[in-house]
């Protein structure tokens, strides 16, 4: 059985008073208990970030980064065993899992550009004899709040780069599969990271609900469901935090009359099923322009579909998993039940398949709904799991207009061989993130993950350049060494 603990202070620390159960996914057995933290060890590790803080940001940026270069060779070293434990705990797939650590990796890879991201802005003469500039200094404690979906890469969106720009960090993972982000956190300490710099508590609200009380916390990132991320973000920033929220989604793509049928269809079949659909960037919503493109989209996907194979983490010839608990399997079936009920035709029915030596397991196959219809609560919502609908429209117009008046405004995509409509596209939908051709467009690292409307709360992105700038705040500087030459008597009116 695995207990999982918590890692304050460099040190594994036990606090199981209260426990979660951690399944396997894929059999439906219990493998192990998160010991949930106390008000008490979430304070812990919050002093033990705060003591650390002082010599921390006074380290020399290049002396941070080249504790990341450590550290990203030993996430490379490590990267079966840490896929076999998102596989085992989340249930997704070990090629889908390498995948997951490796964009995780990316953003440990820009995290080592500290010097160059830290260099801040310089201004020689803005006044006579007198120089200005902007450092950007670090906010002190941050903590980090992440879902159960991607246990390795989104902690990793966010403390290399709040870690590299000198802050010292207090990570809250998903208490349904916390093995993967605490082997990571003490592969950090391997590389050399001084204790109390980074922390991770496993926990529930109350964890959480210290972390958002807590003054000695700076700022807080969150990714998870909307209705968690909208309660952190008013939380935390009226208690005068700085806060990111990034919460969830339902990702469109239109498939234009001129897109390359085969291709929309492979795209969308890895986007909507792969890891199950619990993706924030999955695609959920198919959106064919025509009755003609809606008929050719779905008797193609059903083809796909019929190749789909579905089974535990262990075998890579598998294209996803089972979703994460037996309570979620039931919600996504009840999507599932709902939309058929309110009339849409279920063209593929992935509920309760038989999946050989899985049969205890959470599993919910492909499935394909054609004409869903806005005022579907199958639409409304997110179902987060391998669910594509397939909605028809009579322009690309109505389809931006039906992306548009969603809730969430994640990301979208659309499927065409016209520039001029995919520059249109890009340039009017009210996403936050777009692809042209290309169904999942997850940021690299260089770039910054946020969606628009109800899908992030707070100004400022994950990771990338905005990271750099919510982990950071700016100081500006001016400056004047007074010399015989400047040297002036005192002046009332507004300087100039
Ligand atoms: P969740 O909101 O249930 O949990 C997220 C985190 O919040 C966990 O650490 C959990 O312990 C904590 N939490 C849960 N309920 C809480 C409460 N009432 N008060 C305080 N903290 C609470 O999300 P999840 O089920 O783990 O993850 C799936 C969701 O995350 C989906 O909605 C998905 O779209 C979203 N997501 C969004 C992004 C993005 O970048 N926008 C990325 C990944 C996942």
């Amino acid at each position: 059985m695995i207990a999982t603990g918590h890692l304050i202070n460099g040190e594994l620390r036990e606090d199981a008073k209260r426990v979660h159960d951690i399944f396997n996914p894929a059999t439906g057995e219990i493998i192990g208990q998160t010991g949930l933290a106390s008000r008490e060890t979430v304070e812990e590790a919050i002093a033990a970030a705060a003591a650390a803080f002082p010599e921390w940001r006074d380290t020399t940026p290049l002396k941070r980064a080249r504790i990341m270069f450590r550290f990203r060779e030993l996430l490379e070293l490590n990267i079966d065993r840490i896929a076999a434990l998102v596989g085992e705990e989340h249930g997704k797939i070990m090629h889908d899992a390498r995948g997951e650590v490796l964009r995780g990796i990316e953003n440990v890879e820009y995290a080592c550009y500290a010097p160059e991201l830290l260099k801040g802005e310089h201004s020689r003469n803005v006044g006579s004899a007198i120089d200005s500039w902007s450092e950007f200094q670090p906010l002190g404690v941050v903590a980090g709040i992440t879902p159960f979906n991607f246990p390795a890469m989104v902690p990793l969106w966010m403390y290399p780069l709040a870690i590299v720009c000198g802050n010292c960090f207090v990570l809250k993972p998903s208490e349904r599969d916390p093995s993967a982000p605490l082997f990571i956190a003490e592969l950090l300490h391997e590389a050399g990271l001084p204790k109390g710099v980074m922390n991770v508590v496993n926990g529930d609200r109350e964890a959480v609900d210290v972390l958002l009380q807590d003054p000695r916390v700076q700022a807080v990132s969150f990714v998870g469901s909307t209705p968690v991320a909208e309660h952190v973000y008013r939380t935390a920033t009226g208690s005068g935090k700085r806060c990111q929220a990034l919460g969830g989604a339902k990702n469109h793509a239109i498939v234009m009359p001129d897109a390359d049928l085969e291709s929309a269809v492979s795209a969308l079949a890895g986007a909507a099923f792969g890891s199950s659909g619990e993706r924030c960037m999955a695609l959920a919503v198919a959106v064919a322009v025509g009755d003609a493109v809606g008929d050719r989209l779905v008797a193609r996907m059903k083809e796909r579909m019929e190749t789909l194979k579905v089974g535990s983490y262990e075998d890579d010839q598998n294209d996803f998993g089972p979703v994460i608990t037996r309570q979620h399997m039931e919600k996504v079936n009840g999507y599932i039940s709902s939309a058929e009920e309110q009339g849409a035709v279920i063209e593929v029915d992935g509920r309760n398949p038989a999946i050989a030596g899985c049969e205890n397991g959470f599993f919910v196959g492909g499935t394909l709904i054609d004409r869903v219809t806005p005022e579907m609560v199958c639409y409304k919502e997110e179902i987060f799991g391998p669910v594509l609908l397939v909605m028809r429209v009579d322009s690309m117009q109505r389809a931006m207009e039906l992306i548009d008046a969603h809730e969430y405004g994640n990301g979208s995509c659309i499927f065409t061989r016209d520039g001029e409509a995919a520059r249109y596209f890009s340039d009017h939908i009210k996403t936050g993130m777009v692809g042209i051709n290309v169904p999942l467009p997850v940021p690299v690292a260089s770039y910054s993950f946020g969606g628009w409307k109800r899908s992030l709360f707070g100004d400022l992105a994950a990771y990338g350049p905005d990271g750099v700038r919510f982990y950071t705040r700016r100081k500006t500087i001016t400056q004047r060494w007074p010399s015989a030459g400047v040297r002036e008597g005192a002046q009332f009116s507004f300087p100039s």
